[in-house]
């Protein structure tokens, strides 16, 4: 997919901000539509402990609590937050490097996130991925296996809160399967990419005028 790219737009990428309950299948779908070229995934930084077959640097970068809070005095981040009890934040660079360089850029991050993100960059397009339905979380979290049964309730709860803010996003994706998540999350983005310009088209847009 490329980012904007047609003759009249400015040439920077749209920020596109996915947020729902974790289970919600997330990290698949995200991680798929960030396959192939113009169309880049934010690797967050976390204080979680990575799970099994998770790399630095790829999935996250694994930060201790010190280093993590030093960034955010530096002003690191575009946002940052506490989820289910660990720090999680967006580099904002790269983000802003992405952007200007006409990709779209992708952010799984929870809700906390996206209202900050929503604020400070107003042009985000918000996009929120739910299971279909609350049974349908649990067994999918109890199918993962990485939770504890302490960690799977407070999972369970936090979405029950996180989908309290399911209002402040503007597309709804079902994620029946990731195959229709995917498809879904590609149509918005292509959507999103023929909005017109704020403004309108910049003129001259030709040399010519149209004889009368
Ligand atoms: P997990 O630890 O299961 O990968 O992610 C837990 C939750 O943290 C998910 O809802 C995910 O979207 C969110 N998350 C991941 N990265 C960030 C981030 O940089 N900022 C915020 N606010 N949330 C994040």
């Amino acid at each position: 997919m490329t980012a904007n790219r047609n003759a009249f737009h400015d040439g920077r990428g749209r920020l596109f901000v996915i947020s729902g309950p974790s289970g919600a299948g997330k990290t698949t779908v995200v991680r798929e539509i960030c396959r192939g070229p113009g169309v880049w995934f934010s690797v967050s930084a976390t204080t979680r402990e990575p799970r099994p077959g998770e790399r630095d640097g790829v999935d996250y970068f694994f930060l201790d609590e010190a280093e993590f809070k030093r960034r955010v005095e530096a002003g690191l981040f575009l946002e940052h937050a506490v989820v289910h009890g660990n720090l999680y934040g967006t580099p904002r660079d790269e983000v802003e490097r992405r952007l200007e360089a006409g990709e779209h850029v992708v952010l799984d991050i929870d809700v906390q996130g996206g209202l900050q993100v929503r604020e400070k960059c107003p042009g985000a397009v918000m996009i929120f991925l739910v299971p279909p339905g609350r049974r349908e979380l649990e067994r999918r979290l109890r199918g993962r296996g990485t939770e504890d049964p302490e960690a799977l309730r407070r999972r369970l709860e936090d979405a029950d809160w996180e989908i309290g803010f399911s209002d402040r996003y503007r597309y709804l994706v079902v994620n029946e399967t990731v195959e229709e998540a995917v498809a879904d999350i590609r149509a918005i983005m292509r959507a999103e990419s023929l909005t017109m310009p704020e403004g309108g088209i910049e003129r001259p847009w030709r040399n010519t005028r149209p004889k009368s």
